[in-house]
């Protein structure tokens, strides 16, 4: 039987449409939003008008009822001229708004999917705090109820979007003295600022133009009905979610990789050094080579692993499942290449690429964050270890 690595002229014309529009309307903007560290005011309503803010969520809900396989694509061609926008996009898609699509119930979903999807509203997932980062079910933020609702204390770091977000769905203990059984999903409007909620911005090195934010919860107020899913199951909503996260957001580390190798060639080219141009130069065609093996090497594993998981009815991840050591090592091996390429990129550039006009070290400072978001590398091996030894 024959293995088909064609894309459909579907996903080929998703993918020429969003990297032209980001070509056209993003890219103009980058170089002065990444010196400044502002958000492209705008940017999620021309998603929306693009269909990409509900890429894969069912029409009924205002979505475009597009698969994984769409997300990814669209991530990489997106993050081909903005790895921190394709990483905002995500967040929004494939962290808060696909989330309440498999989780919520049907009065929240039809609350919060359509404005999610049509521009009037962007999403954040709040998981990681202070004192609980890879370690997540150590989280000590607690909602108790009381009356209609939860009264909720503690805080949340690196939350992706939350200073310009509208919708925060977030994780918290609502059994403490259970653990991570005790764990339950929440979602709640942040704009405007509920009392007892307070957003600062992080400053950051890379992703600059995606805003992150440090969140406190001090007797924050959520309503009593805005549980997502059953009441201390949230570790299955966290975990089923990750999965399909890391897929998705191997696209940006894809994005990263590939746009290192376009300006790498079109650099080297045009750089002429000892009387010729430097692409003529065995060492730059090994480096160009290289990068070219791990773009492909990375693009087709994360390929296959939204291949796979699109063809899944039960598309939840979590432990003894491949579907959650697949998702590992796509976002493992495409974080690690991404960084591994835009550091070549910079090599190739020479002293150019050391300086803030050339966009190859814009993505070398944002590529780093592949190693380190949506679990780190060192959990990502972990991951993929304990269900390899699974099956020994
Ligand atoms: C720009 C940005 C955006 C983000 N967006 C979001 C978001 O939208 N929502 C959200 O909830 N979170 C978000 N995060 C948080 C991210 O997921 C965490 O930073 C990540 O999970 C690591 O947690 P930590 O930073 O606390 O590192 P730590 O867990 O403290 O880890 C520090 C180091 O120790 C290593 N380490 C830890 N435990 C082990 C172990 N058992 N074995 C071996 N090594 C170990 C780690 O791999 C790492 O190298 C974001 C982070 C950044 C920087």
């Amino acid at each position: 039987m024959a293995i088909s690595f064609e894309l459909s002229d579907e996903q080929k014309m998703l993918q020429d449409m969003v990297y032209k529009w980001a070509v056209n309307w993003l890219e103009p903007q980058m170089e002065h939003a990444d010196e400044e560290d502002h958000y492209p005011e705008g940017f999620f309503q021309e998603t929306a008008k693009l269909g990409l803010n509900g890429l894969c969520i069912p029409e009924e809900y205002g979505g475009a009822g597009q698969g994984y396989t769409e997300a990814l694509l669209t991530a990489l061609e997106l993050a081909r001229v903005s790895n921190a926008l394709a990483m905002s996009w995500g967040a929004h898609l494939v962290l808060c708004v696909d989330n309440i699509r498999r989780n919520a119930n049907e009065v929240l979903k039809q609350k919060y999917l359509p404005p999610l999807c049509d521009g009037r509203a962007i999403g954040c997932l709040g998981i990681t705090e202070a004192n609980a980062g890879s370690d997540a079910m150590s989280m000590r933020t607690t909602a108790k109820l009381t009356g209609e609702n939860w009264i909720v204390n503690g805080n949340k770091i690196f939350i992706t979007n939350a200073p310009i977000g509208q919708v925060l769905l977030f994780y918290c203990k609502t059994a403490p003295e259970l653990g991570p059984k005790g764990i339950s999903a929440l979602v709640v409007d942040i704009d405007p600022k509920p009392e007892g909620y307070s957003c600062n911005k992080i400053r950051k090195f890379g992703m600059r133009t995606s805003p992150t934010g440090e969140l406190g919860f001090n007797d924050m107020k959520v309503p009593k009905d805005n549980l997502i899913g059953e009441l201390n199951k949230g570790v299955a909503i966290l975990t089923g979610g990750l999965t399909t996260e890391r897929i998705t957001l191997s696209g940006c580390a894809l994005g990263s990789a590939k746009a290192a190798i376009d300006l790498s060639a079109k650099y080297a080219k045009e750089r002429i050094q000892f009387g010729k141009p430097i692409a003529e130069q065995g060492q730059i065609q090994a480096k160009l080579a290289n990068m070219y093996c791990r773009y492909e090497t990375g693009r087709l594993l994360a390929l296959s692993a939204a291949a796979y998981v699109d063809t899944l009815t039960d598309k939840r991840g979590g432990k003894g499942t491949d579907l959650d050591m697949m998702a590992a090592a796509s976002l493992l091996y495409c974080g690690e290449i991404g960084t591994q390429n835009c550091l070549d990129g910079v090599q190739i550039h020479g002293g150019y690429g050391y300086c803030l006009e050339y966009p190859i070290q814009r993505h070398f400072r944002d590529s780093k964050l592949w190693e380190i978001g949506a679990g780190t590398s060192e959990v990502r091996r972990m991951i993929i270890a304990r269900e390899l030894l699974r099956k020994y």
